[in-house]
């Protein structure tokens, strides 16, 4: 339980899986969303889809936003944004399924 006083915003970044995110919202039951933060590999995609299904169907709280990290660079000699993950690594672990599907 939150006993910390009123609060407009109250970021928690958790590791990835299901785990942690069960007791958060055990100590924090107001808890308004969550926004969920990948990368561009299917593994990773794969994990937050197994968060979001927990928060979304067990837990009952709402997805604010999804976020994909290192999806691309940008060249420092041609400044055009490249991919920051390689074909392979993106797929790797998922194939097909690499990237995000609607939730
Ligand atoms: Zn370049």
């Amino acid at each position: 339980m939150w006993h910390g006083g009123d609060l407009d915003l109250l970021l928690v970044d958790l590791p990835p899986g299901t785990e942690r995110f069960a007791t958060l919202c055990e100590l924090v039951p107001d808890l308004h969303g969550v926004v969920m933060v990948t990368i561009p590999a299917a593994v990773s995609h794969l994990v937050v889809r197994k968060a979001l299904t927990l928060a979304q169907e067990v837990l009952r709280v709402p997805l604010i936003g999804l976020v994909e990290n290192m999806t691309a660079y940008v060249c420092p000699e041609c400044n055009t944004p490249r991919p920051a993950v390689s074909p392979a690594a993106r797929s790797r672990a998922g194939g097909a399924g690499a990237r995000p599907r609607a939730f």
